[in-house]
């Protein structure tokens, strides 16, 4: 399958080994310059599979010089040549989707069926690369009488992106195709616990005819954040993990005076009410608390239940006690994950919380790997940590409260904005809720509501720091600078032969 990932070729859950990740610089494969790794684990098995190079300031440095050696030529190239270079990756995926899932599968540890869900919308963003020459063509106008004004999108330069565990393929997929075809050249450092996806779309995007230094790949940790925020070649920055990190990089990146977005955690929202359609609710907020573990920043965390809503709740809880790690979801990223995960339901049942249902002893069949089972959390207090942090697990906390008014007032109370959804079989309600909660992705009667292309994807408040989405039309106004050109073109005086 790939040059550097030797003979992986997973079909199934069994672990396989492949080579330790490298940098791509300029076109080529590169050692990290210290020599230090951490090892990248199957969350199934907690068995390293590889290992990521813990890349230094002078690895992003070299990056960045490949990125702005290749600037020059690649900017030149017209945009719907670039997207041309889109529409062979997007054949490449495409043709190795199920390869490409099950690589996602080993190093994330989400099923197979969630993998290759991940894979199609990475190619969906793929998609919506190639159509932009369609969509970007610039306004122009006569501004006045001989003067014509035409805008046009033009690259910021060197660019950069930071990506989480949760998506390996999907979060840099994100970022890159509007870049690219916005005629960027592109430093990538994804999250040092799955590298792998990656190291793949390098060799897919080689294939595929990018110019070697269009598209750097650098592995590592937080001094290689930090140093691609610092680094002064880098003109925008782009991050999606965690709000502590998104708010402190956000910062760093703009004091170098980039331009930056960055896309932080959640705690999403479900406000259920007595009107709600149950075996729809049901399915759907076990899908979304439960889907990829529960390691979404789309995922349910709080369910709202207004007034008497018992007969749903059982409906929830009888699905999610039915679900089979392994089988309907995969296993959490590591064992950090576990105690953080375990250490939220405990202190909830300290305080007074029902575990309605206990995925704490339930575990894939592989031995070894991290597993917690679907949990749920009745009569959990508004302002205990269950409520209130991102648990980032496959855990739902339900809070009771007397009516709608109590459910938005609790569901604004968030400093996060990144979701938020209704069920109710009631336009009226539906649109009073929608009207008034503070998220940027709202649903109605859908769970994880993932804006779709061409639609931006993008949170609100604590949830993300900078200015619109990162998706769909925003994102490429972001990688890419307006410029307008106002032209006058007055008659010669020599130019008799005109009439
Ligand atoms: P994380 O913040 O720990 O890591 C994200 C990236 O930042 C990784 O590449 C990591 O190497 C780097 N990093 C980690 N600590 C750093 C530090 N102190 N300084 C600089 N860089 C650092 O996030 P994660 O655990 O990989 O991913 C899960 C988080 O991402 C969750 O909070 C989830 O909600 C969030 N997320 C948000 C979105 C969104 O669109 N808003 C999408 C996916 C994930």
């Amino acid at each position: 399958m790939s040059q550097i990932l030797g003979t992986f070729s997973a079909t199934n859950y069994a672990f396989t080994a492949t080579a330790p990740a490298q940098n791509w610089i300029g076109g080529e494969w590169a050692k990290a310059s210290s020599g230090a790794s951490i090892d990248v684990l199957n969350p199934r098995h907690g068995k390293a599979m590889s290992a990521a190079p813990m890349s230094a300031a002078q690895d992003v440095d070299r990056a960045v010089t490949a990125a702005a050696a290749a600037l020059p030529e690649w900017k030149q190239w017209p945009m719907r040549e670039r997207a041309q270079v889109l529409y062979r990756l997007r054949a490449l995926m495409e043709g190795e989707r199920e390869a490409l899932a099950w690589l996602i599968a080993h190093e994330n540890g989400k099923i197979y069926a969630q993998a290759l869900a991940e894979v199609d919308k990475a190619i969906e963003c793929v998609e919506f690369g190639c159509a932009l020459p369609n969509m970007a063509a610039g306004a122009q106008l006569d501004v006045s009488r001989g003067v014509n004004c035409q805008l046009s999108h033009e690259p910021l330069g060197v660019v950069a992106g930071v990506t989480p565990f949760n998506f390996p393929l999907m979060v840099p997929l994100w970022m890159l195709p509007q870049a690219l075809v916005g005629g960027n050249c592109f430093v990538l450092k994804p999250s040092e616990q799955v590298p792998l996806s990656m190291v793949r779309l390098a060799e897919l995007l080689a294939e595929a005819g990018l110019p070697s230094g269009v598209f750097n790949l650098v592995h590592g940790g937080k001094p290689t954040v930090e140093a691609l925020c610092d680094h002064p070649g880098i003109s925008a920055f782009a991050f999606v993990g965690s709000t502590a990190v998104a708010r402190s990089v956000y910062g760093r990146a703009c004091a170098t005076g980039k331009r930056a977005l960055c896309l932080g955690g959640a705690k999403n929202h479900l406000i259920v009410v007595p009107d709600a359609d149950v075996e729809l609710t049901a399915e759907n907020v076990v899908a979304s608390f439960t889907g990829c573990s529960g390691q979404r920043c789309m995922a349910a965390a709080n369910l709202v239940a207004v007034g008497d809503v018992d007969h749903i709740i059982a409906a929830i809880a009888e699905r999610a006690a039915k679900l089979v790690p392994g089988v309907d979801h995969g296993a959490v990223t590591n064992a950090g994950s576990i105690e953080r995960i375990n250490g939220y339901i405990e202190r909830a049942e300290q305080g007074g919380a029902k575990v309605l249902v206990d995925g704490r002893a339930k575990r894939g069949e592989e031995a070894g790997g991290y597993w917690v089972g679907a949990t749920i959390l009745d009569n959990v207090g508004a302002d205990t940590p269950a409520a209130k942090d991102e648990i980032f697990g496959p855990v739902l906390s339900i809070v009771r409260v007397p009516n709608l008014e109590a459910a938005i007032a609790l569901e604004n109370s968030s400093p996060y904005g990144n979701a938020s959804s209704i069920y109710t079989t009631s336009g009226h309600v539906a649109r009073e809720v929608m009207g008034r909660v503070e998220a940027g992705m709202c649903g109605v009667n859908i769970g994880v509501p993932v804006p779709r292309e061409p639609f931006g994807f993008g949170g609100w408040n604590d949830s993300a720091f900078g200015h619109g989405n990162i998706t769909g039309w925003d994102g490429f106004r972001f990688w890419t600078r307006p410029r307008k050109v106002t032209s006058k073109w007055a008659l010669q005086k020599d130019q008799t032969w005109m009439s």
